[in-house]
C-alpha cells in the first residue's frame, strides 16, 4: 500500500468526467487500498479515484465518527444513485481536493446507491444523514463536479483564488 498524491483544485482532472470499471483486477484493487489509507491518513471521510488523478468510477469512504464504534472502509465501484429522497438536508461540506474550505450544500436527504463490490458482486444500500452528503459528494466527483459548483459563482470564484494561491505556495515550497 501507498499513500498517494490528492490533486488540489483547480485540476482538469477534477472537471473530468470518470470510465466506468470494466475489469477488477490488481491495479484496480491496489487503488483501492492505497485511496482507503490515503483517506484515512489525510484524514477524510471519502475519497474519488479522480482526486488521486485516475479517472476511473470508484470511490472509498468511511463516515463512523462515533468513539467505539469499529471503522468501516466501503469501496464502492460504478456506484449509481437509484433513488432519492423528496426532503432535502444541509451540510456544511468540505474536500480534500480543496483544502481548508466549507461551505452549505443542501443535497436530498437519503439516497439509494446500487454499486460493485471490490469482490464483483453487486450491493445496493440506503445512506442517511453524513453517509448520505458523503456518497452524493463522492459520486459528484465521478462526474467531474465539485461542491463549489453549488455556490453562487463570487463564492466559488473566491475559494478558486485561495486554491490557485495555495498550489503556488506548495510549488515554491
Ligand atoms: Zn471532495
Amino acid at each position: 500500500m501507498a499513500l498517494r498524491d490528492i490533486l488540489i483544485h483547480p485540476d482538469p482532472r477534477l472537471k473530468t468526467p470518470a470510465k466506468p470499471v470494466e475489469t477488477i483486477d490488481d491495479g484496480l484493487r491496489t487503488l483501492a487500498q492505497d485511496m482507503l489509507q490515503t483517506m484515512y491518513a489525510a484524514p477524510g471521510i471519502g475519497l474519488a479515484a479522480p482526486q488521486v488523478g485516475q479517472l476511473v468510477r470508484m470511490l472509498v469512504m468511511d463516515c463512523v465518527k462515533e468513539e467505539g464504534v469499529p471503522p468501516r472502509p466501503m469501496i464502492l465501484i460504478n456506484p449509481r444513485i437509484t433513488w432519492s429522497s423528496d426532503a432535502l438536508s444541509t451540510y456544511e461540506e468540505g474536500c480534500l481536493s480543496i483544502p481548508e474550505q466549507y461551505a452549505d450544500v443542501e443535497r436530498p436527504a437519503e439516497v439509494e446507491v446500487a454499486w460493485t463490490t471490490i469482490e464483483g458482486t453487486e450491493a445496493s444500500e440506503r445512506f442517511d444523514g453524513l453517509w448520505s452528503t458523503c456518497v452524493q459528494h463522492e459520486i459528484d466527483h465521478l462526474d467531474g463536479k465539485l461542491f463549489i459548483d453549488y455556490l453562487k459563482p463570487l463564492k466559488r470564484q473566491m475559494i478558486t483564488r485561495k486554491m490557485v494561491k495555495l498550489k503556488r505556495e506548495r510549488a515554491r515550497a
